[in-house]
């Protein structure tokens, strides 16, 4: 079923509207439940994460809207955890302070290596993503692309999370210009990455952000990639990783469909803390 969806931010960290907001509008278009899923704390300042003086808050809000809101939907606490090697901290500690149900494991901030600094490989602009290649991989985009995929090893390898969120984010700015997405070097990375995702059989999500932002013309994952998800038989979940309560369900129909036609019949359901297997119907 479409009617849920467990990836999306409200002012707690980078969203547009307070969580009740979303939750009206949820109920609004007939979903049965969904899910916070706020940035993680960072030991830094960032504009993006929730703030550690804000976490009780996030708890106690949830909690009553849970409680106003119990015959109508079911709504779960979640986190997205960024992974910074040597500066993230431990996601069981932030699932423990946030009370969190559920994590979504993500990499946004690339760490170079031997450079003191972070490569902002998400977001608006492809400018900051096209600065960060060569200031930090003297545009050597192998070397990037590797360094992000390892990461995102890393995270699989080192962290306990259920959701890996837009495994292949990496490519949205790429738009085609530095790499093309069947070339043997890449596919070599996702396969390492996407082996060790169904060995920790972690769910991958399928991310439609990049297509109503309009900042990519497809999933995360999509084409090769997704295709490679369904024959390792991974589990998978849809998402919008809505920052407003209108996205809240956008690309879903789209997604659906696509993924039906490469053959997944399934999508992966939280409930009562348990992920349980939910056939696709639309
Ligand atoms: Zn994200
Ligand atoms: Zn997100």
């Amino acid at each position: 079923m479409l009617n849920y969806n467990l990836h999306l931010h409200s002012i707690y960290s980078d969203g547009s509207n307070k969580p009740e907001e979303y939750v009206k509008k949820a109920i609004e278009m007939g979903f049965v439940s969904m899910g916070f899923s706020e940035h993680s704390p960072l030991p830094f300042n960032n504009p993006f994460s929730l703030k550690q003086e804000n976490v009780e808050n996030y708890i106690n809000t949830i909690n009553q809207l849970k409680q106003k809101y119990s015959d109508k939907i079911k709504i779960f606490r979640g986190l997205e955890m960024d992974y910074i090697p040597g500066m993230s901290t431990d996601f069981g500690y932030w699932k423990n302070k946030c009370e969190a149900e559920y994590l979504i494991g993500s990499v946004h901030l690339v760490k170079p290596p031997n450079i003191d600094d972070l490569w902002f490989t998400d977001g608006p602009l492809y400018e900051t993503y096209d600065q960060g290649l060569n200031d930090f991989f003297g545009g050597d985009i192998k070397l990037a692309v590797k360094t992000y995929y390892h990461q995102m090893n890393e995270m699989i390898n080192t962290q306990e999370f259920d959701i890996v969120g837009h495994v292949d984010k990496i490519k949205m700015h790429n738009r085609d210009r530095y790499f093309k997405e069947d070339e043997p070097w890449y596919q070599y990375l996702v396969d390492e990455c996407l082996n060790l995702i169904r060995e920790k059989k972690i769910i991958v999500e399928i991310n439609t952000r990049g297509i109503y932002k309009k900042r990519y013309p497809g999933l995360f994952p999509d084409g090769i990639t997704l295709k490679k998800v369904r024959k390792l038989n991974i589990p998978i979940i849809l998402s919008s990783d809505a920052h407003q309560p209108n996205e809240l369900n956008l690309g879903f129909k789209e997604a659906a469909k696509k993924i039906k036609e490469i053959g997944f019949e399934e999508l992966m359901f939280f409930k009562d803390g348990q992920w349980n297997q939910n056939s696709i119907n639309y």
